[in-house]
């Protein structure tokens, strides 16, 4: 359910950690295979790996999407940030892609912005089908 609808007398920011699966593995509530934290920032490892490494970059604070990150210039910096720094941490010296789907086209399913860092191995076209 979309945070935004939820009718409650709690105070908002408590719904959204309720109702927000990355904000509940930044909670401790749900647990994940953390790779890299940061103050602001939490690298954990996508339960579905696509690829041989498959880490997902989150902003501790809850941005739904990327649009939303990019008006908190010093989150975007931050998730990119840090992003790099899995990079490094795990060995992808031959490259990598850094991946933001967002909204219905861009195929996003968690609507707690993440950054999507893939790499370990040839990654194939840019675009599955061009
Ligand atoms: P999206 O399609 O929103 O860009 O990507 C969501 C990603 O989150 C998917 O790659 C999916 O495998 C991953 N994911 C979904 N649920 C969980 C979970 O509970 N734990 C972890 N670590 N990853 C998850
Ligand atoms: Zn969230």
């Amino acid at each position: 359910m979309d945070p935004a609808t939820i009718q409650s007398s709690t105070p908002k920011i408590r719904q959204v950690e309720n109702s927000c699966l990355f904000c509940r593995i930044v909670a401790g509530e749900i647990p994940a295979t953390v790779v890299h934290r940061t103050e602001t920032t939490l690298a954990f490892r996508d339960i579905d790996p696509k690829a041989p490494t498959h880490v997902l970059v989150i902003p501790v604070a809850h941005h739904p999407d990327v649009v939303a990150l990019a008006a908190d210039p010093s989150a975007a910096a931050d998730v990119l940030a840090t992003a790099a720094a899995v990079a490094e941490k795990e060995g992808l010296t031959d490259g990598f892609r850094v991946i933001f789907n967002t909204g219905t086209h861009g195929g996003q399913e968690v609507f707690h912005v993440h950054a999507h860092v893939v790499g370990g191995a040839p990654l194939g076209p840019m675009l599955a089908g061009k």
